[in-house]
């Protein structure tokens, strides 16, 4: 049986049932998470070349009564099926906002960055960028500190409206990172159009960046493309010493990865 769009089936089969059911059910606990505040985020830090915090990127975690710490590959794709990415995106821009005001009450941490996930459809509402900045407002908190991840193809999906919008935020501080770059659909000549800050390449490239030639010749391409065009770039998925020297070497000046720091809370920044 084939699903005729959302919720509706051809024919009875049992075991897609079950999964529907199982869905509605975790549909009905994202809700009520929402309403409950079960959402918070973890931090992982971004260091430099010398192993300084430069800062840190908010990744949700959902901490549900029963089903314990729930991993973003478990409701980010239901919650973006149904809409309900829209409240929690709201949650996590004003979460992340507000840690960013708190580092600005210290002097060792009021220059740290914060780099938050947004999901194309997030995104593409028309009050995208008013939403932003009443986060920002709300908590007070310093745009130019503010670095937003987004992925190729949300931004090609309507590259004008895409445009319109960084510009829109850049003209306050806001930063633009492109997430997992080298995994999608790699258009250069959009690349030179789109107002960003920052490539991350794509952890599948960084894992067999020491074994795998393809992997490493990836990575290399990825780092002169940012250096040519004047964009940072951000080595993620970094686990090993091995691994950092190579990127270093190959003119890699930011990463993030187990081998500096796991997501947690804040407080083990
Ligand atoms: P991402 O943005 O590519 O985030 C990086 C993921 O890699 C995170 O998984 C992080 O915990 C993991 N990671 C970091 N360092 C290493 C490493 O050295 N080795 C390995 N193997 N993994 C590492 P996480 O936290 O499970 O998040 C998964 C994805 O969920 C994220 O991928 C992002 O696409 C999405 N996500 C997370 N938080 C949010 C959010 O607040 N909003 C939205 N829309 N999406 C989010
Ligand atoms: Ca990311
Ligand atoms: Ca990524
Ligand atoms: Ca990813």
């Amino acid at each position: 049986a084939k699903a005729q769009g959302r919720n509706t089936l051809c024919f009875f089969d049992p075991a897609m049932q079950a999964a529907a059911s199982a869905r509605s059910a975790l549909e009905g606990d994202i809700r009520q998470g929402l309403a409950r505040n079960e959402f918070l985020l973890h931090y992982q830090p971004v260091v430099d070349a010398t192993g300084h915090l430069l800062g840190a990127e908010a990744l949700v975690r959902w901490q549900h009564p029963q089903r314990g710490m729930v991993s973003p590959a478990d409701f980010i794709p239901l919650a973006e099926q149904t809409g309900l990415i829209l409240p929690l995106g709201r949650q996590v821009l004003a979460m992340a906002c507000r840690q960013l005001a708190q580092w600005a009450t210290a002097p060792a941490t009021a220059v740290w960055t914060l780099a938050v996930n947004v999901s194309a459809q997030e995104f593409r509402q028309p009050d995208f960028v008013e939403q932003v900045l009443t986060a920002l407002r709300d908590a007070a908190a310093n745009p130019r500190l503010l670095k937003l991840e987004l992925t190729e193809s949300l931004l090609l999906h309507d590259v004008e409206d895409s445009i319109l919008k960084m510009q829109a935020l850049r003209t306050l501080g806001v930063g633009f990172s492109l997430d997992d770059f080298g995994t999608g659909y790699s258009s250069l000549s959009y690349l030179k159009r789109l107002p960003l800050d920052q490539l991350k390449i794509d952890q599948s490239f960084v894992r067999d960046v020491l074994t795998d030639p393809n992997d490493a010749t990836i990575a290399c391409t990825i780092i002169t493309l940012a250096r040519s065009l004047g964009l940072d770039v951000v080595a993620e998925g970094v686990e090993t010493e091995g691994q950092r020297a190579f990127l270093l070497r190959n003119g890699c000046r930011q990463f993030q990865g187990y081998l500096f720091g796991r997501p947690g809370p804040a407080e083990l920044l």
